[in-house]
């Protein structure tokens, strides 16, 4: 094990596997909305009825406080042989300065904030990763160096959908299709609310992904470049 956590972007540029990645965010903030009405679920079950019916494998980046939240969508998750499931931090803070409008924890709270959540995540079995994410992809030399005794790998992505506060499904479908290539990992968000067009754009994804001759894939394959 290194002094440092290992980052990836994307897997070997060869083959015709991509991975799709879908974060589950959840903040108090967020948690807040939910209770007083302000907002239905940031958890898309269209999402997965679409993936499940299609037979599509997916990588999941589950926040703890997400899971507390939706355990019933989380067994549905580990229940899937084709998803695998991963760490993006209990509660979505920053652990780095200048993050979007995220909250901020101090770099000293990371590892046991990352083990808690895999704690948090541990008991529902199915395709447990030691995959991380940081909300935001906000990272520096410090936080990577507090994340090595974890054996974690961070994975970024190389295709960004764009699908939080997005207002129609176009723009993410081209983000998606314009950038993707063998070996990407490509960043959606599983947050209905906070990302209320990707259920709308994934058929489309999905659709040109194949006419490109490119095959989703658990983002392990895809490292893997399996
Ligand atoms: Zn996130």
């Amino acid at each position: 094990m290194g002094t440092r956590a290992p980052v990836v972007d994307h897997g070997p540029r060869t083959g015709s596997k991509v991975a799709l990645t879908f974060d589950a965010d959840m903040t108090d903030g967020m948690l807040d909305s939910l209770r007083a009405g302000r907002v239905k679920s940031y958890a898309n079950l269209r999402i997965l009825d679409l993936l499940e019916r299609e037979q599509v494998p997916a990588t999941f980046f589950l926040t703890g406080k997400w899971v507390q939240r939706y355990p019933d969508v989380t067994r549905r998750i580990a229940g899937n042989p084709r998803f695998e499931l991963a760490n993006h931090t209990y509660g979505h803070a920053a652990f780095t300065a200048d993050c979007y409008d995220l909250p901020r924890l101090p770099v000293d709270e990371l590892a046991a904030d990352v083990a808690k959540t895999f704690e948090v995540i541990a008991p529902y079995g199915g395709r447990q990763t030691r995959y991380f994410r940081f909300p935001g992809l906000c990272h520096d030399a410090a936080v990577l160096d507090a994340l090595a005794p974890l054996g974690v790998t961070v994975v970024d992505g190389d295709v960004v959908s764009g699908d939080p506060f997005a207002t129609a499904w176009k723009p993410l479908v081209r983000a998606v299709l314009d950038h993707v290539r063998p070996g990407s990992v490509v960043i959606m968000h599983v947050t209905e609310a906070n990302a209320a067009m990707t259920d709308e754009a994934l058929p489309h994804i999905l659709a040109g992904l194949r006419e490109r001759g490119l095959a989703p894939a658990t983002l392990s394959e895809v490292l893997a470049g399996a």
